[in-house]
């Protein structure tokens, strides 16, 4: 049994969740205790106890135990992706590469630890001085989903605790593995109990006492719009900082003069790795009269030579769906794309059993053809391994159906004219913008984040993270 971390002490839970391989539904990778409300407020007393003095803890100290825990998990990067791959489905190569990711952003934000920066300037009256410095903002409670069980736990934990923030931390109830991993490496790197607690549990009873719970000074959560409803609705009736990063139906642009080998390359890339399973996806491709037809032949072409198969197994270039909910969400949505007239040009087959005989959530990618921009499958989110095209006629009438969302996270462009390049960085309505690139994909240094229905408050990552997790002061001395 892997049990939560509170106030220093691993703890049984009261009631148990099993991790299941979604790659072979027979392999158990282990049981995780489950908090309930009242384990959920021990460690957000814990949390609250352990502030006073980790606020005013040394750079020195943040920095060096974060830039460990940053060694750790870059040296054990084979054995926790591995663990990533068989929880969650995603390829080993590509879960190999989001623990390192991880362990990227650990050591980014224990030099932030060193760099808090501040401004002194003088006051507008005479002999007055003004000092501008960040504090930290509190308890933070940190929300995250199943599609990145290591990279988002470290992209919130990390700034919070380099900024002298203490962590209630609840990982999505699916991947509870890579989360526990990494809660054991942080329990052994140096932290005062109570810095950071792990709480494994149910939304609806963890999550939610986390919103309510006025000694949570700030929330972080990432996952469906729905569920960031809610913790906007909560964080607001109590004043408190929040942030949220949701859904994407995230466009990709292909004009008559991209590169074909490029733009089949991205849009394969950012619509079906990781299982379609990564809110920058490329769900939408808008595509040009001149080069349409072409570039569904060949993106047909390049689908029937991708490998479904076991996470873990080399050569697999795409694994499971994550589980049984998701994959009925996926097919449902195939069907519902037919239903009103788009054409399934190739995959979207279901199948029950991998290579080796072994059950699992398999499913071939889906390209869905003639689509209008109104037709569900163009305007909801469906989070699997399932892409629609729209023609367009010019570069005007793709960029204006490229906005034409409520969701603004991620969007890309295939095209070698640097005029509609240009013109396309500055008009998408989305918060990353992607040339000749797959929408998915981006790096760990720099701010990440979106606007209109898939994004609120600061962005994360990056130096512009300490929006978030510091709160500015303005102090005024009179010498
Ligand atoms: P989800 O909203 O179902 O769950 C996210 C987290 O919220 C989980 O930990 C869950 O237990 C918790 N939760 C559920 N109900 C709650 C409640 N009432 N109160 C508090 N917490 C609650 O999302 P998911 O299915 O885990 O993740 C998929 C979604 O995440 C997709 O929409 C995807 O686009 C989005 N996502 C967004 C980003 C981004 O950065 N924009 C990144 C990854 C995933």
């Amino acid at each position: 049994m892997f049990k939560n971390l509170i106030n220093g002490e691993w703890l049984d839970g009261h009631g148990v969740s099993r991790n299941i391989n979604p790659s072979d539904t027979r392999d158990l990778i282990g049981e995780y205790a489950q908090a309930d409300a009242a384990q959920a407020e021990l460690a957000i007393t814990a949390a609250a106890a352990a502030f006073p003095a980790w606020s005013l803890s040394t750079p020195q100290q943040r920095f060096d135990i974060l830039d460990a825990v940053g060694t750790e998990i870059l040296a054990r990067r084979a054995e926790l992706g591995d663990l990533l791959a068989r929880e969650e489905g995603k390829t080993l190569p590509e879960a190999i590469g989001e623990v390192q990711r991880a362990g990227n952003i650990f050591k980014f934000f224990a030099g932030e630890a060193l760099r808090p920066g501040g401004e002194t300037m003088p006051s507008v009256r005479p002999g007055v001085g003004v000092e501008i410095t960040r504090e930290a903002v509190g308890v933070v409670g940190l929300i995250t989903p199943w599609n990145f069980p290591i990279a988002i736990p470290a992209w919130k934990i990390a700034p919070a605790l380099a900024w002298g923030n203490c962590v209630v931390f609840k990982p999505a109830d699916l991947v509870p593995g890579s989360a526990w991993a990494l809660a054991e490496i942080l329990s052994r790197a140096g932290l005062p109990a109570g810095v950071f607690n792990l709480v494994m549990g149910r939304g609806s009873v963890v999550g939610e006492k986390l919103l309510n719970d006025p000694r949570v000074a700030a929330i972080s959560f990432t996952g469906s719009v729905a569920t960031g409803q809610k913790v906007a609705a909560a964080a607001v009736a109590r004043m408190a900082k929040f942030q949220l990063e949701m859904g994407g139906k995230n466009p990709m642009i292909v004009l008559d003069d991209a590169d074909l080998g490029v733009a089949v390359n991205a849009a394969v890339n950012s619509g079906f790795f990781s299982t379609g399973q990564r809110c920058t996806a490329s769900s939408r491709l808008i595509v040009t009269d001149g080069i349409h037809d072409r570039f569904i032949a060949a993106m047909v072409e390049k689908m029937k030579g991708l490998k479904v198969d076991d996470a873990r197994k080399a050569g697999t270039d795409i694994g499971p769906v994550v589980d049984a909910s998701q994959l009925g969400q996926d097919t449902d949505y195939i069907g519902i794309a037919k239903s009103e007239g788009g054409k399934l040009a190739q995959g979207g087959q279901r199948i029950e059993h991998n290579a080796d005989g072994a059950p699992g959530f398999y499913l071939t990618p889906a390209l869905i053809t003639d689509t209008t921009p109104e037709m569900r499958i163009n305007r909801e989110e469906v989070f699997g391994p399932v892409v629609s095209v729209i023609r367009a006629r010019d570069y005007e009438h793709a960029l204006a159906l490229s906005n034409d969302t409520p969701f603004g996270l991620a969007a890309g462009i295939a095209t070698t004219s640097l005029k509609h390049a240009t013109h396309f960085k500055r008009h998408s309505q989305a918060g990353m913008v992607m040339v000749n690139l797959p929408t998915a994909g981006v790096d760990y240094h720099v701010p990440f984040g979106g606007r209109k229905g898939s994004s609120y408050g600061p962005r994360e990552q990056g130096r512009y993270a300490a929006e978030f997790y510091t709160t500015v002061k303005t102090a005024y001395t009179q010498a």
